[in-house]
Parts: structure tokens; sequence; C-alpha cells
């Protein structure tokens, strides 16, 4: 098998898609994604500038065509423009599409290099328009800033993705309004069931709402007609007649999706993890600082796809059950 050979893991399933995180460091504190005082990792362990980017075009050689840049939050990192510069030169030599998660809280001030680079779209977390809402959900009075970073994003002409994850008695009230905001500034929106990841210091299962009820609540005022719209991730998509807009499911609790999973994730110190509900993992950092790094490299991507388990383990049924995986969302990747 030459180092070029395309990612096929042990069920057939082709790898195109890598999530990338830069750092697991975030300017918020997202009660169902990490704890107040979170520790993070010493900057020592994470990859640099330069190993990220040779990680990246490794991944590229093996055939992944898209590639997201999250975290944490991935523009805390100081030179995260200049990895988005130099793989921006990738899209279209390699890659079709480079893209970033993110909860926008700096996009106002580089909204416009991210899209001079070559991005196209962005996907920025919105939980709720209420200011009071917000600062207590991510534990910071960011609000305006998030908003100024929307606004920018589109003034810079990146496509905007809204991702929203639905909380039971937190949100789930807002959710039409929202929802019908986000059409109304043209972009798509995407609700996400709370996942079991990474102690957070409260029980989930008091927030855990499914989006089959959030489902049946919007169909009782609008019209969800299922989309033929596909990305190649978990969502499922409905247009909504009455706001004109798209509206995207990720039901990991309710429906699995892992048959037709396209993707790994790679963490800011390099550990591919295979599924984000798995502990399957390979060390990419050991195989960079290798004596012979492509061919290590190469080698710790054939055992990646030996390694990629069939489907994720996630459950949330039943009051104090404890997080399916140790690690917070934060440090894979989300
Ligand atoms: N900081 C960036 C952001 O918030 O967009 C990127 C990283 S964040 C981990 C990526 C996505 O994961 C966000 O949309 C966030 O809402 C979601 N997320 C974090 N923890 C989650 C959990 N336990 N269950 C479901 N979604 C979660
Ligand atoms: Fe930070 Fe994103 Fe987690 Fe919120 S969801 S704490 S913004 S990494």
């Amino acid at each position: 098998m030459t180092s070029s050979a395309p990612l096929i893991d042990q069920f057939a399933r082709r790898i195109t898609y890598l999530r990338l995180s830069l750092t697991d460091r975030c300017d918020l504190r997202c009660a169902y994604c990490m704890p107040e005082r979170q520790t993070f990792l010493p900057r020592a362990e994470v990859l640099t500038l330069e190993e990220l980017y040779t990680l990246a075009l490794g991944f590229i050689d093996r055939g992944v065509t898209r590639l997201r840049l999250t975290g944490g939050e991935p523009l805390v990192r100081r030179d995260a423009i200049d990895l988005v510069r130099a793989l921006g030169r990738k899209v279209g030599d390699g890659l079709d599409e480079l893209t970033m998660t993110t909860n926008a809280t700096r996009l106002a001030e580089c909204a416009g290099d991210i899209a001079a680079a070559g991005v196209r779209r962005v996907n920025i977390s919105l939980d709720t328009r209420d200011r009071g809402r917000f600062a207590r959900l991510a534990r910071r009075d960011s609000l305006p800033q998030v908003l100024a970073g929307i606004a920018a994003a589109q003034a810079a002409g990146l496509r905007v993705k809204l991702n929203t994850v639905a909380l039971k008695g937190v949100n789930e009230d807002e959710l039409p309004e929202l929802i019908a905001w986000v059409h109304g500034q043209g972009c798509d929106i995407t609700l996400i069931e709370v996942m079991p990841l990474g102690e957070v210091g409260e029980d989930r299962f008091g927030h855990y709402l499914p989006l089959s009820v959030v489902r049946e609540r919007l169909e009782k005022m609008w019209t969800l007609a299922p989309s033929d719209h596909r990305t190649g991730g978990p969502a499922r998509y409905f247009d909504v007649a009455e706001t004109g807009g798209r509206l995207g499911l990720i039901t990991p609790l309710t429906n699995n999706f892992c048959d037709g999973c396209n993707r790994v994730r790679v963490t800011a110190t390099g550990q591919l993890y295979a599924c984000l509900g798995g502990n399957e993992r390979v060390d990419l950092r050991a195989a960079l600082r290798a004596a012979e790094p492509e061919a290590a490299l190469a080698a710790a991507l054939d055992i990646a796809m030996k390694i990629k388990p069939a489907r994720h383990g996630f459950a949330i049924d039943r009051p104090g059950r404890a997080p399916a995986l140790t690690r917070h969302m934060s440090m894979t990747g989300g």
C-alpha cells in the first residue's frame, strides 16, 4: 500500500473529512460542554502550527477533501489565522473545502481574513439570543460580541450556519423564535441533542431534550418537509415552509447515524479519535516526531482505519448515568 492510498475503514467507509482541533482552550464555559474550572492542556503538549499543517497535508494526501478547524475555540489560538491562510492555499489543490466551527466571540476581528484565505462557510454556535440566558449558559456575558461576529461573517461573504444545542428548561421555549430569526438572516440552523461527553459538574439528564419532541412541537406550528440536502454529516434536513429556511436535526441519541460516517477527529495534541463517541485512538504526534514522519504518519493512519468502531455508544437514558466518555467535546473537537 502506498502512502497516498485512500483511507477506507474496516467497514468499507471512506474517510474524506477531518475535524482538526487547534486548541482545547476556550473563552466561554458553556455549561453542557465544560465546567467553570476546566483544566486545560499544558501548551507544550499542543501541536505547533507547523505540525498541524504537516498533519493536514498527510490527510489530504490520503484523500481527505474536507477539513474543518475546531476546538475548544479555534480563534483563541493566536496563530489560527496563519494556519487558515496556509490551508486556504490547498483549497482547489487537494481540498474541496476548508471550514471552521467557532463561538464567534472573536469573529468580528478576523472574518475578513478568514474569507480572504479561501474559507466559504463557517458554523457558529448560538444557543440563545437572550443576553441574560446566554451569560448564564456560557458563563460569560459575550452575546453582543457573538452577534457582531455573525454580522461580520455575513458582511465578509461567508455562508453562516448556526448550531444550537437543544436544552430542556434552558432554551426549549425559545427554539421557534431562534429558528425564525436565523432563517430571517438568510442562514440555516441545525439543532443538536446534548451528548454525554465529560463531567460538567451537573447531570445532563436534566437538560436532555430529544429532538423527536422538538420536531413534534415545531410541526404543530410549521410545515417541515424532509429535504434531500446532504452534507455527508449526521444531520437530517427539513425545509420549513413558513420561514423559507432549512432546519437540520442531529440526533445521536434518538437516531443512530454511524453507517455513513466519513470522518475522524484529531485533538490539539495530535490524538486521532476514530469516533467522537469512542475511545479508539492513535497518537499522530508521536508519528510526526518520529525519525521518518511521513512513513510513520501513513502507518498510523492505516491503524486508525482498522480500529474505527462501527458505531458510537452514547446513552442518556436515566438520571445520574455517568458520561459515556470522560473527555469533553472541547477536547475532541466538536
Ligand atoms: N468553540 C466552538 C463552538 O462552540 O462552536 C467549537 C467547538 S464546540 C466543542 C463545537 C460544538 O460542540 C458546538 O456547537 C457546541 O455547542 C457543541 N457541544 C459541546 N459540548 C456538547 C455536548 N456535550 N453535547 C452536544 N454538543 C456539544
Ligand atoms: Fe467553548 Fe464551544 Fe465548548 Fe462553548 S461549546 S465552552 S464555546 S468549546
